[in-house]
C-alpha cells in the first residue's frame, strides 16, 4: 500500500503535469465505488478548470482548482497516478514487456482500469488514475466545504513533534505501534515506517503506549521523519503496484532495517529479526535492540 512518502513523491512529480494547466476534457470508467463524486458530475465540473496547486494531507492528494473546489485523490491499495508520458515497464503486461526493449516501450494508453483521465487544453500529456482493485478514491469537494475524511486526520507526520505523540500516548493501553498507525493522532505513518521508526528509537512495538517516555516519543517521531524523508529522496518504495508519475522506480526498499526482514540478522547486533502481528498488521523488530 502506498504510504506517505510514496504519496509525497507522487505529489512532487505530478506538480509539473497538473499545476497551471487547464483541464479540457475528463474521461472516466463507468460509475462505481471508486467515484465519491459521480463521473457525470466530474466531467461537467472539471472541464475548463485550471489547477492552481497540488497539496497533500496525510495520504490524500488535493488538486486545488481556480474556482476554489478541490479534487481529492486517494491511491488506496493499488492506485497509480501518473502522466501519459510515463514509460514504466511496470505499467505494461508481462507479455508486452517481454516483447519490447525498454527504450521502445510505447506511451501508456488508458485501459479498463484507468478510471480517470484528465486531458488538458495545451495538448500535452494527460494525467491518468489507474487502479486495478479500485480501493482508491476520487471526490470533488465544494469550495469552503469541510470534509470528514480530511477533518479526522491528525497532525501530518512530516510536521509532527514528539510532544504530539506523547500527549496522545498518555493513558493509552494499546501497543505503541497501533497508536502510530492511528491516522487521527499522526497522519501518514504506515506499517513500514512505523516498524522502522520504532527500531531507530529502540522501542518494542508491543509496548503499551502509556509506558513510552517523552524522550522515546521524540525519538520515534524523529525516526519516522528520518526514514520518510530518506524514502522521499530515493523516490519511495517500489511496492506492489505503486508507480511514480514519471514511471521511475523507487529505491527506498533497499534501505529497510527491520520491515520484511524476518529471521534475517539485525544490522546492529546480528539477532534474528522477529515478526509478530499487532492489530492484524505484520510487525518486525529486533528483540535485543528494542527491549
Ligand atoms: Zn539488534
Amino acid at each position: 500500500m502506498p504510504e506517505l512518502p510514496e504519496v509525497e513523491v507522487t505529489r512532487r512529480r505530478l506538480v509539473p503535469f497538473l499545476v497551471e494547466r487547464t483541464i479540457l476534457r475528463v474521461d472516466t470508467t463507468k460509475d462505481s465505488y471508486f467515484f465519491l463524486t459521480k463521473p457525470t458530475e466530474l466531467k461537467r465540473r472539471l472541464s475548463g478548470r485550471k489547477v492552481v496547486a497540488l497539496t497533500r494531507q496525510g495520504k490524500y492528494l488535493l488538486a486545488e482548482l481556480d474556482d476554489a473546489t478541490r479534487l481529492l485523490l486517494h491511491l488506496g491499495m493499488t492506485g497509480q497516478l501518473f502522466s501519459s508520458a510515463a514509460k514504466s515497464v511496470r505499467l505494461f503486461s508481462a507479455k508486452t514487456r517481454g516483447s519490447l526493449p525498454a527504450e521502445a516501450l510505447p506511451e501508456f494508453k488508458a485501459d479498463a482500469h484507468t478510471h480517470l483521465s484528465l486531458h488538458f487544453t495545451d495538448g500535452g500529456p494527460s494525467v491518468l488514475f489507474r487502479d486495478v482493485r479500485k480501493f482508491g478514491k476520487v471526490a470533488l469537494l465544494r469550495a469552503g466545504k469541510a470534509d470528514a475524511r480530511l477533518d479526522r486526520l491528525g497532525v501530518d507526520a512530516l510536521a509532527a513533534t514528539g510532544g504530539d505523540l506523547y500527549q496522545a500516548a498518555r493513558k493509552r493501553k494499546i501497543p505503541i505501534k497501533s497508536l502510530l498507525l492511528d491516522q487521527s493522532v499522526i497522519a501518514g505513518i504506515g506499517n513500514i515506517y512505523a516498524d522502522e521508526a520504532l527500531f531507530l528509537a529502540e522501542v518494542r512495538p508491543t509496548r503499551s503506549a502509556a509506558r513510552v517516555t517523552a524522550r522515546e516519543c521524540e525519538a520515534i517521531v524523529r525516526g519516522a521523519q528520518r526514514v520518510m524523508q530518506r524514502s522521499i529522496e530515493t523516490g519511495g518504495s517500489s511496492i506492489s503496484d505503486y508507480v511514480s508519475p514519471d514511471g521511475s522506480d523507487g529505491g527506498y526498499q533497499k534501505e529497510r532495517k527491520v520491515y520484511a526482514r524476518k529471521s534475517e540478522p539485525c544490522i546492529v547486533c546480528d539477532t534474528p529479526i522477529k515478526r509478530v502481528v499487532i492489530a492484524t498488521r505484520s510487525t518486525h523488530f529486533c528483540p535485543t535492540c528494542q527491549p
